[in-house]
């Protein structure tokens, strides 16, 4: 299994570097995160070995267990639903957190890591195709919201992060994608704070959202394999 993670990882970085290359930007500029939910610590540890160190994980409880198994300095970064009763073990355990998406989850983190100390990276969840059954702000919560997320002292806030819908055709996913860069552009114009990162993509739209200006893939299956639920 670690020699198929290594050459699987050896694959994922070359297509970020090519999906890079056509966009014109620096492979420095994009990170990928291995999300190992659902897979055992020992795939991790092969990950690790092949010199990956940024991992993400969906379930507060599963990551319990597996962090302590591996080594520093691996950087966990947290991407699933966040439940408010969780956080208090979840702050932690991650350095990064994906999915902050309602302005409750915000504040409860935010007071949550001034009890406990910490200054968490935090990336602000926008359901860009306003989906109904998907977490996330929309564009007009965004807009209405944005000042108060900002001002919260504890939540270093990095940029947006997104799961775009199911599309038939992968220009419309691209499209997706251009419109969370798009709306963070103009969250900049109104703040005048920066949000350089863009939480976008996963194993199978990871080069579009490259093209697209994502700075941090989140790619699970592509390195792992498939997932058993
Ligand atoms: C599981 C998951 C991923 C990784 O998905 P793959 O299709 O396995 O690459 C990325 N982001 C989030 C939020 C996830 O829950």
């Amino acid at each position: 299994m670690s020699a198929l993670i290594e050459d699987n990882l050896a694959a994922i970085n070359q297509r970020i570097a090519d999906a890079c290359a056509r966009a014109g930007r620096s492979t420095d500029d994009v990170e990928l995160i291995a999300v190992s939910k659902k897979f055992p610590a020992d795939a991790v540890h092969a990950a690790f070995d092949a010199g990956h160190r940024v991992f993400g994980e969906s379930r507060v409880q599963e990551a319990i267990e597996k962090v302590p198994l591996i080594q520093s300095p691996a950087d966990w970064h947290f991407i699933g639903r966040l439940q408010k009763n969780k956080v208090r073990k979840a702050l932690p355990l991650f350095s990064t957190f994906h999915s902050i998406d309602s302005l409750e989850l915000a504040l409860a983190v935010n007071r949550i890591a001034r009890e406990e100390g910490f200054f968490p990276k935090v990336f602000i969840q926008t359901n860009i195709a306003d989906e109904s059954s998907k977490a996330g702000f929309s564009r007009a919560e965004l807009f209405d919201h944005i000042d108060t997320l900002l001002d919260l002292d504890r939540l270093q806030i990095v940029g947006l992060m997104t799961i775009p819908p199911p599309r038939k055709e992968r220009e419309e996913t691209r499209r997706d994608f251009a419109a969370v860069r798009e709306l963070r552009d103009e969250l900049v114009k109104q703040t005048g704070i920066p949000l350089p990162e863009l939480s976008m993509g996963m194993s199978s739209d990871f080069e579009l959202a490259i093209e697209e200006g994502s700075t941090a893939v989140r790619v699970g299956s592509a390195i792992f394999g498939k997932r058993a639920y």
